[in-house]
């Protein structure tokens, strides 16, 4: 059912308006009362979170049932959680919709299949479909299953058919996907983090060691300036957005939004500064720059803390554009200079007077001086007015009595230099003293509700979970690759925590093989698949169109609207033999042979693609965890069963996997021996439930556990309190090491629901439970001075009280570690120093430095016109061709989300996509002006790559820039529209961006491309 705007309002008016409308305020008193009326009758209230954004709002789930044996629930109403910390009762405009969400027509109901070149689907029931499906993973597996690679080396991998893994399902699923998928040997296996919070994780984990989100939301409020740039919260975390306005009233703090739109964040700032989509690097590295050269530093905690004064290699070196070490040829860095000059013992060498020329903080000071405020203006487009409030803004959190917050998006993640954005900003809050204390950080918005969880467990092609790495084919050994996974502290006494990784990856051996994993067999380890190369979304994506890929399981994830270039998207797809869609809903991708006209203009007789579509639970209906963005593991309660013949997700898994294994029994096949041997003790093999799996990633002694004086600690069977229990001998099992402690002997952590805070600060210990070890804020040890007390008494994070750490946070550090040891915060690192430069862990450089987009309006880089681009990153000459330039596409265009909408999902209900009905775009008023188009006119919007056609909004949200002696205009793009759903069918707005991602995490480069736009009609 399709209602404009003006027929919803009517609908209101009439008084017919469901309770949906009634709980958002909208409906007459009557329509309130009958919801009131509701609960207090026979209704069943249940807790679970809204499944939208990484905030993770509470919610209440309303439902109905007589309480008879098998009488199905069917919820009715929803609403805030009043008792949760961070959303206090609030729910934004897509959570208090999302009854409509649940309930949505185009809920998947049956099993169906679409036969090769059919223009139709076909109902069939689940064992036909359990059957086919197992059958076409079996043949694929054992015709393109590889042993050993070219030179005889055991690899055990299998890479022709992909599966990807949405960022909305639990925990509990994705370790079933993760322990299946392995078991399998399947190397592309991936999650939604990969196209949008990528870059997050490899340039947090670069610098502090960790790629998650500092802070967390309640301790924004803490903050003394709020820097939101590369993000728009308000608009995209408007529940989380609140403690930015505690902030600005009960704390004086200052909000500042850096962005090329004026958009709903810079509507309550207390300064909006524009700029030009994808020069964030210049304006930070300004920053830096002013940080430097005014003195504007946190002395005392910059060496304290970070590895300024640490010395690098003589050879390390910064050239027009070139770090040392790239080879032209295979476009790669050799990194052997991107290291610390070391004592005889392999120490690292220091002058903790920042004197040395080759320490770190020179050669920062040196390569950071490029970036003056009129090179910042030059290719910002910001004003140097503008530019130096930010800087003086900034400059006064260095004090201990003040923090300053960066919070981002993907605004700064999807960039081909993404990574080099966030290490940036990274490094300002390393220089101003603003890591590890409460008010400040660097604040990661994750954007789907589990996208940080699904990243813990480990869902990318060349991880295990909990960050653990998949090994590589060129670590064909168990003694090579641990070798080569356990650094050596640089430090004398640094925690350098990863030296425990022995114990981590055999712990997760035993999770998943039990008694056959053995220390004679290396604990399984050939059963693992060895990479060759990473297998990410775009990897996989030019597989399928170059015919290398036969399968692909789609579990709640819709590649076809999040992978760029749609066109060649849909070209892979239709080379596949067989694509199985996991969802709860009807998408893109499960139709993508399907004719739907102009925006997906295909003829199904010519793809000969098998495809299912499997009805799958949505979070309303299982139990289990979502991680929110501030690491907290919120445990959630089914309100319903999934609807019709619809099963929970590790129901599917489960069954598709017995079927493998039972033919593998049945028939033999190539290498079954892993799949043979993975644990599946759960009390119906069909259906684990999500307590068991939640157990089996927390881990549990295997024997008993004793301490140094041979008293046991843990009893053979009882579940593991904590990742530092773990042992490498083969006594103890965990899936997740991170997420030890989550379910212990004392039960389930993660549903604790007591939301006291005596700290008044909004640390909330006893709500939920954070990873690791329930720490809520990162690196807290950098909060005390050397002597072990706080930096800022009113902010006591932790203090050393003669014997151990104590305070209002668990300490994030070894309990007993005396200050006198002089070991650095950041346990992680094995110099236990944040990076401002960060060795050899990232492929483009050390230091952040300042490429142009891969379509440029510009034409150079004023700063090395002979290097524009960043040279690291990977484009495939194809996708190369596909390019457009300045002179055919003269507008920039960057893509966004909008409050009423998430991404493709929120199309699917009614409310939503009543609240915004229609595609659009954004243009400034001086593009209009000069093209002719007025508000409400069609207008058609161009890449190399293809259009798409929409209504223009003309705004002065979108300001003109002079950038490097050119006028440059914007055209902005909301992302959350397609044609699957309630809403009227819209272009997939993937049809205009380019085929290439960050060079470090291959995030695609959704935030600046080169359009053309021209009105179609009035
Ligand atoms: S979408 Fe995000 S902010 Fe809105 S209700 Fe859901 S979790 Fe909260």
């Amino acid at each position: 059912m399709l209602v404009s705007r003006r027929q919803f309002f009517k609908i209101c008016a009439g008084g017919m308006a469901g309770t949906t409308i009634a709980a958002l305020g909208l409906a007459p008193n009557v329509a309130l009362a009958q919801t009131r009326q509701y609960k207090l009758l026979k209704s069943k209230e249940t807790r679970n979170n809204c499944t939208y954004c990484s905030v993770g709002c509470g919610m209440l789930l309303y439902s109905r049932t007589d309480g008879a044996k098998n009488a199905v629930s069917s919820i009715f109403h929803v609403e805030g959680d009043p008792d949760h910390p961070v959303s206090r009762g609030s729910l934004c405009p897509k959570g208090a919709g999302v009854l409509d969400y649940i309930k949505s027509e185009t809920r998947l109901k049956y099993p169906e299949y679409r036969a090769p070149g059919s223009n139709q689907w076909q109902r069939i029931s689940w064992d036909e479909a359990i059957d086919r499906i197992a059958r076409l993973l079996k043949a694929d597996r054992d015709k393109n299953f590889i042993t050993k690679n070219e030179q005889g080396t055991t690899v055990n991998r299998w890479t022709t058919t992909g599966w990807l893994v949405t960022s909305a399902a639990s925990n509990e699923t994705g370790w079933l996907a993760a322990k299946v998928a392995r078991s399998l040997g399947l190397l592309p296996l991936e999650t939604q983090a990969r196209v949008c919070h990528g870059p997050s994780v490899s340039s947090l984990a670069a610098t502090y060691g960790r790629g998650a989100m500092t802070n967390n939301w309640n301790d924004i409020k803490n903050a003394n300036v709020v820097i939101i740039m590369g993000g728009n919260a308000a608009e995209a975390h408007p529940v989380g957005f609140k403690w930015v306005i505690e902030a600005k009233i009960h704390n004086g703090a200052e909000l500042i939004a850096i962005d090329p739109r004026f958009q709903r964040t810079a509507a309550v700032a207390d300064l909006y500064v524009p700029i030009r989509t994808g020069s964030d690097i210049v304006f930070l590295l300004g920053v830096i720059n002013y940080l430097i050269t005014h003195n504007e530093v946190n002395f005392d905690y910059l060496i304290a803390n970070s590895n300024a004064s640490l010395l690098v290699d003589d050879d390390f070196d910064f050239h027009e554009g070139l770090f040392s070490g790239f080879d032209s040829q295979s476009k790669k860095y050799d990194q052997t200079t991107w290291a610390y000059q070391t004592d005889a013992d392999g120490f690292a060498l220091r002058d903790k007077t920042l004197k040395h020329p080759r320490c770190v903080w020179n050669l920062l000071a040196k390569h950071v001086s490029r970036y003056t405020p009129d090179v910042v203006n030059n290719l910002t487009g910001t004003s140097i007015e503008h530019f130096l409030h930010v800087c003086r803004s900034l400059a006064s959190t260095k004090s201990n009595d003040r923090a300053a917050t960066f919070l981002y998006a993907l605004g700064w993640t999807q960039h081909s230099y993404g990574t080099q954005i966030i290490r940036a900003a990274a490094m300002i809050q390393l220089i101003l003293g603003n890591i590890g204390v409460m008010g400040g950080g660097i604040n990661a918005l994750r954007g789907h509700s589990n996208i940080q969880g699904l990243t813990d467990v480990g869902l990318l092609s060349n991880r295990l979970p909990a960050y653990l790495d998949l090994p590589k084919e060129s670590q064909p050994t168990l003694t090579q690759y641990l070798q080569e996974k356990t650094p050596k502290a640089l430090g004398i006494n640094e925690v350098n925590f990863w030296h425990n990784y022995s114990k981590f990856f055999v712990s997760l051996m035993k999770s998943m093989y039990g008694d056959k994993a053995t220390k004679e067999n290396n604990w399984g380890y050939d059963w693992l698949p060895k990479w060759d190369k990473v297998y990410d979304i775009l990897q996989f994506g030019k597989m399928m169109r170059d015919g290398e890929a036969n399968g692909l399981i789609c579990q709640g994830f819709n590649p076809l609207a999040a992978i760029p270039d749609k066109q060649s998207v849909r070209e892979g797809l239709s080379k596949l033999k067989f694509l199985i869609s996991i969802d709860p809903l009807m998408t893109e991708t499960a139709e993508f042979w399907q004719n739907h006209g102009e925006v997906n203009d295909v003829d199904p007789s010519t793809i000969q693609t098998e495809v299912f579509k499997l009805p799958s639970n949505c979070f309303a209906e299982e139990n289990g965890t979502i991680v929110n963005s501030a690491r907290w593991l919120q445990w959630h309660w089914a309100a319903a069963n999934p609807p019709y013949e619809a099963m929970n997700d590790p129901d599917i898994i489960a069954r598709i996997f017995l079927r493998i294994r039972e033919l593998y029994q049945q028939e033999g096949g190539t290498y079954a021996e892993p799949i043979h041997y993975l644990t599946w003790d759960y009390a119906d093999a069909n259906a684990p439930s999500a307590e068991e799996l939640a157990k089996d990633y927390n881990g549990k002694a295997l024997a008993d556990l004793t301490d140094q004086n041979g008293n046991i600690v843990v009893k053979k069977g009882q579940q593991l309190s904590s990742f530092t229990q773990l042992t490498d001998d083969g006594k103890t099992s965990c899936g997740i090491w991170i997420f030890c402690g989550s379910w212990t002997e004392d039960g389930n952590q993660m549903a604790r629901r007591d939301p006291i805070d005596p700290s008044g600060k909004g640390i909330h210990s006893d709500w939920a439970w954070a990873w690791p070890l329930n720490r809520r804020i990162l690196y807290n040890r950098a909060s005390a001075d050397a002597n072990g007390q706080p930096l800022d008494p009113k902010r006591l994070l932790i203090k050393w009280n003669g014997e151990r750490w104590v305070g209002n946070d668990v300490p994030d550090y070894t309990l007993t570690l005396a200050p006198s040891a002089e070991a650095g915060p950041f346990i992680m690192n094995n110099d236990g120093l944040g990076g401002l430069f960060c060795l050899n862990r990232l492929v483009d450089g050390p230091f952040p430095e300042h490429y142009e987009p891969f379509e440029t309006p510009i034409k150079t880089n004023p700063l090395h016109p002979t290097q524009i681009n960043n040279p690291a990153t990977r484009v495939f000459p194809e996708d190369r061709a596909r390019l457009g330039t300045a002179d055919n596409y003269p507008y920039v265009a960057t893509t966004y989300s909008l409050t009423e909408h998430f991404h493709f999902w929120t199309q699917h209900s009614l409310l939503n996509v009543i609240a915004q009905p229609e595609q659009f775009i954004e243009i400034g008023e001086n593009l209009a002006q000069q093209k002719g188009i007025k508000l409400g006119d069609t207008v058609k919007v161009s890449s190399k790559r293809g259009y798409i056609k929409a209504k223009a909004v003309v705004t002065k949200r979108l300001p003109t820039l002079t950038i490097n002696g050119q006028q440059v205009e914007t055209v902005g793009i909301p992302i959350p529209f397609g044609y699957a759903g309630v809403m009227k069918k819209s272009f997939l707005v993937n049809t205009l961006t380019p085929y290439l991602g960050d060079a470090n995490s291959q995030t695609p480069e959704y935030k600046t491309f080169l359009v053309d736009i021209k009105k179609i009609s009035e």
